[in-house]
């Protein structure tokens, strides 16, 4: 077990390889990196304990901006025979409704989805909760962030079902009332799934006030260029002067539109301070199963919100699930996903999973650089585009300079 990092004696990870080359010391006190400085050149410290990264790279350690806790590794249990993002939701209902799910089914698949995100470097994550379904979901998922609290920071979503505006909606409201008495972090929902998307999102965001949390929304998951629920938020975000922190999710719909209307709703986003979570698995899993010629992606306008000065990041989504049958929870295949299917540099890539995907998730910068918190991942590879071109399972995760998980791969040819 791991006290918070401010309980902890200082350490020095010695022998780390910066993404440059330089090898260094990084000195942690407090959970802060105090001092970088070329290998074996350091003040000395002889009282501190060492730990010895043999020369691995050393980065800051990667976070999950946008997870389905809830909802992961129920391929089996879940068919989804459509394979589109409707189909997931009516088997996923229709599994929840029929109780298929207790609550220690809950606690326990949340709880091997963050050990799994762990093992792989993430020290953050950001879930979704799917709080119309009953209250169990939230309460598992809040019992499994309380057994991994040690471990890692796990930011609660509540992801509303539709409709939840209009008289069929008061159910939906109600749970989400429930849902905030139990306690999240933030406020969801799904404008393009509402008869009303426009009042779900001026609800989503009185709820949101009246809470002091932020919002984070899936926004326009699907292929309909007609459906921009985007700019809209945009729009509200810098009416309502809403200051408690606003994500948009998926922006599907912001890749079909024509270019200048696609520019300026970049602009929109970032003027607001939106920050956007592309997330290749699910939109590739789930989207253009009805455009079987030149199928589109389904990735959102990733270089025109960039181009445009938003904070753009990437996540992993569901995870083996009806909504995405694969997924291994690794950050390198999200980061490698936005090379090959997002046509971003892998250095920027990476960055998505790591250094944008904490400040989507308002949280303050992680990595080998004095005065970052010292949440580090060491990994078995030749530069970070070897690491997401190969994602080589020998790893080491540190938070607050504490070491939290590790794994060491091992390969063999036998001639
Ligand atoms: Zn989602």
């Amino acid at each position: 077990m791991v006290g918070s990092p401010n309980d902890v004696p200082d350490r020095i990870l010695r022998n780390g390889r910066l993404a440059d080359g330089r090898h260094v010391d990084v000195h942690v006190s407090a959970g802060t990196v105090v001092d970088v400085s070329p290998t074996g050149t350091g003040d000395g410290h002889p009282d501190v304990p060492t730990t010895d990264l043999a020369g691995w790279l050393l980065v800051g350690a990667p976070a999950e901006p946008h997870a389905h806790l809830d909802k992961a590794l129920t391929a089996e249990q879940v068919p989804n025979p459509a394979g589109d993002l409707m189909g997931a939701i009516r088997a996923w209902m229709a599994e929840a409704e029929a109780g298929t799910f207790t609550h220690d089914d809950v606690v326990g698949r949340a709880t091997t989805a963050l050990e799994m995100l762990l093992v792989r470097g993430v020290t953050a994550v950001r879930t979704h909760v799917n709080v119309g379904a009953g209250e169990d979901f939230l309460r598992g998922v809040r019992e499994a962030r309380q057994r991994m609290a040690d471990l890692m920071d796990v930011q609660i979503v509540a992801l509303t079902s539709n409709p939840i505006t209009g008289s069929e909606g008061r159910a939906n409201r109600e749970a989400l009332a429930t849902a905030l008495e139990i306690g999240v972090d933030l406020v969801g929902g799904c404008p393009h799934l509402d008869p009303d998307g426009t009042t779900l999102m001026v609800d989503a965001f009185a709820a949101a006030t009246d809470a002091g949390i932020g919002l984070d929304l899936h926004v326009d998951e699907m292929l309909d260029p007609d459906v921009l629920f985007l700019r809209d938020l945009a729009r509200m975000t810098l009416e309502k002067g809403f200051g408690n922190g606003v994500t948009a999710s998926h922006c599907v719909t912001l890749g079909l539109q024509a270019p200048d209307v696609r520019d300026a709703v970049a602009r929109e986003v970032a003027e607001a301070g939106i920050g956007v979570v592309a997330l290749p698995q699910t939109n590739l899993f789930l989207q253009g199963r009805d455009h079987p010629v030149a199928t589109p992606r389904g990735l959102t306008a990733v270089a025109a919100l960039v181009d445009a000065g938003a904070t753009v990041c990437a996540g992993a989504d569901n995870v083996q699930d009806p909504f995405n049958l694969v997924g291994r929870s690794d950050p390198l295949e999200t980061a490698a996903l936005m090379v090959m299917a997002g046509h971003r540099l892998p250095d920027e890539a990476f960055s998505m999973v790591g250094e944008h995907a904490r400040a989507c998730m308002d949280l303050p910068p992680a990595g080998p650089t004095v005065g970052a918190v010292a949440d580090l991942l060491a990994i078995d590879a030749p530069s970070i585009r070897g690491a997401v071109a190969d994602a080589p399972m020998s790893r080491r995760v540190f938070r607050g300079g504490e070491l939290v998980a590790s794994v060491d791969q091992e390969a063999r040819i036998h001639r």
